[in-house]
């Protein structure tokens, strides 16, 4: 079996800590390989190498910084299939569903190649007689990522593309369930010409977390993952003096309006619902039918939950894989079962699905609810899995309230033909992105992605100019040149001469 290493310096080496953890194919329900489990020595070897590195990164013109990561676009385009192959193993998404994560991935190189524009400064001629001002972003330093399992390849990407354009070192710390990509990372990055150093990656667990929290040289943590962590990430990096990003978790709802285009509000929930068994942070897990949407649309999607076409993520024709453990699916199936405890109407029941050739497979069917309230377990935990909830609103007001008193503000999206409505729903929504007939509005990568409320803690969004931002600092300069004879000392503030 394969052991998942770390990658520093340029050079694959596993931990001393006799620490491993399998990594599963969650469609056989079989380890496929052992990750690394690493040490806080191990964390402290990768950042000082990125410490060695970084100087001569940082002073690196930024074209040629951009020629490196031009050359790893065009490798990570030749491997777009070893890299959905790797997804699909690990993390059990269908291969269509891996190649789609990579091809956005791949947006954010593609983004991260024209650093040289992003990176001009602005610069005012004559602020004062003889004076000139500008501005400049510099580099941080060393800068660590820490990622979730549900996007191995494309989260990551969310990070170093723009963090090492912008001149810094990284660190990254993949998710322990499928930790292969982010060594195909590092492996395309040395191809592409990448000196050693620049990219580090440490496989662990909050050991290694912890080591790169607390390390002095690291400047600068991007997080991604569920809300409890992202919570301690920030409180624990930005108590040791580093800038924070820690995105989290999401419960992201979709207001359904009586007049709203019912094919495509059923073609869009199933999608945004049930695509990668519902393991996405911007999923639609909780639709809010307004009126009679609810009755208009309830049919259609039970008939065609219950149809869904669950197999191995490598199956021509599978629509949804499995999910990604079996602490996952148990977690998931004890959900399903609070929501019938407290009442709500289980329509499409996913429980105890087997799939043929593949029963021990960590698979659960999609399920769908309906008349559930704000009160239930169902409503407020972020289920992580294939449940769609449906609750009821008078109008579209209610529901607003509703999401709004909600503790995550990641997604949403609102189905209707009125403009008028769909106008000041956006203006009125307290969530960070908002689609209108669009079911998971996630940015292009020359925009920024990001949640409001405990959805994210931090002040950045990630990647497109929000992330050029987090990854350097501002610098303002005022210069003058001695070719005037000297007014003598001032003791006043100055002031604009
Ligand atoms: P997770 O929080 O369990 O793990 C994320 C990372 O934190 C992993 O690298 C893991 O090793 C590390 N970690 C886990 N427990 C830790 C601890 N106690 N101390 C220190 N580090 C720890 O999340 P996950 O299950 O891998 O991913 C799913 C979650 O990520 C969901 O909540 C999902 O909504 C969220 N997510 C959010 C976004 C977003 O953009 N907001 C994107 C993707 C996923």
């Amino acid at each position: 079996m394969d052991t998942i290493t770390h990658y520093i310096n340029g050079v694959t080496v596993d931990t001393q800590s006799g620490r491993h953890a399998d990594v599963f194919n969650p469609a056989l329900g079989e380890p496929v390989a052992k990750v690394a489990l690493g040490t806080a020595d191990e964390v402290d070897a990768a950042v000082r190498a990125a410490e060695k590195a970084f100087p001569s990164w940082a002073a690196t013109p930024p074209l040629t910084r951009a020629r490196v990561l031009f050359k790893y676009l065009q490798l990570c385009q030749q491997h777009v299939d070893e890299f959905a192959a790797m997804i699909t193993r690990e993390h059990g998404k269908t291969f269509a569903d891996a190649q789609g994560e990579v091809a956005r991935g791949i947006e954010m190189v593609e983004f991260a190649v024209g650093i040289p524009q992003m990176l001009k400064g602005e610069f005012t001629d004559q602020i004062s007689r003889g004076i000139d001002a500008w501005s400049m972003r510099q580099s941080l330093g060393v800068v660590a990522g820490i990622t979730p399992f549900n996007f191995p390849v494309m989260v990551p990407m969310w990070m170093f593309p723009i963090a090492l354009a912008c001149g810094n070192t990284f660190v990254l710390k993949p998710s322990e369930r499928d930790p292969s990509p982010s060594l195909l990372h590092a492996r395309l990055l040395t191809e592409a010409g990448l000196p050693d150093g620049v990219f580090n990656v440490v496989q662990g667990d909050k050991v290694t977390v912890d080591a790169l929290l607390d390390h002095p040289v690291v400047q600068a943590v991007s997080f991604v993952g569920s809300t409890p962590i992202a919570e301690y990430i920030y409180s624990r990096g930005s108590a040791a003096g580093k800038r924070v990003q820690a995105l989290g978790g999401a419960k992201n709802h979709m207001v359904v309006m009586p007049d709203a285009d019912m094919d495509m509000t059923v073609d869009a929930l199933m999608g945004a619902a049930f695509g990668s068994a519902g393991e996405r942070c911007m999923a639609i897990s909780v639709v809010v039918a307004v009126g009679d949407a609810g009755d208009k649309i309830v049919d259609a999607l039970a008939k065609r939950t219950a149809a869904l076409k669950v197999r191995d993520g490598m199956s021509s024709d599978a629509e949804m894989g499995p999910v990604v453990t079996n602490a996952a699916k148990q977690r998931i199936e004890r959900l399903i079962g609070e929501g019938v405890e407290q009442g709500a109407k289980l329509v499409v029941d996913g429980r105890n699905y087997k799939v043929p050739d593949r029963e021990n497979g960590f698979f659960v069917g999609g399920t769908l609810f309906d008349h559930v309230t704000p009160e239930m377990t169902i409503y407020k935990e972020e289920i992580f899995g294939p449940v769609l909830c449906m609750l009821r609103a008078p109008d579209v007001g209610t529901a607003v309230e509703l999401i709004n008193r909600n503790e995550y503000g990641n997604g949403v999206a609102i189905y209707t033909r009125d403009g008028g409505v769909a106008r000041e729903f956006v203006r009125q929504i307290q969530v960070g992105m908002v689609g209108v007939n669009v079911p998971l509005p996630v940015p292009m990568a020359f925009n920024s992605f990001g949640g409001w409320k405990r959805s994210l803690f931090g002040d950045h969004h990630a990647y497109g100019p929000e992330g050029v931002r987090f990854y350097t600092r501002h610098k303002a300069v005022m210069q003058r040149w001695p070719n005037t004879a000297s007014a003598g000392a001032e003791f006043a503030f100055p002031q604009m001469k």
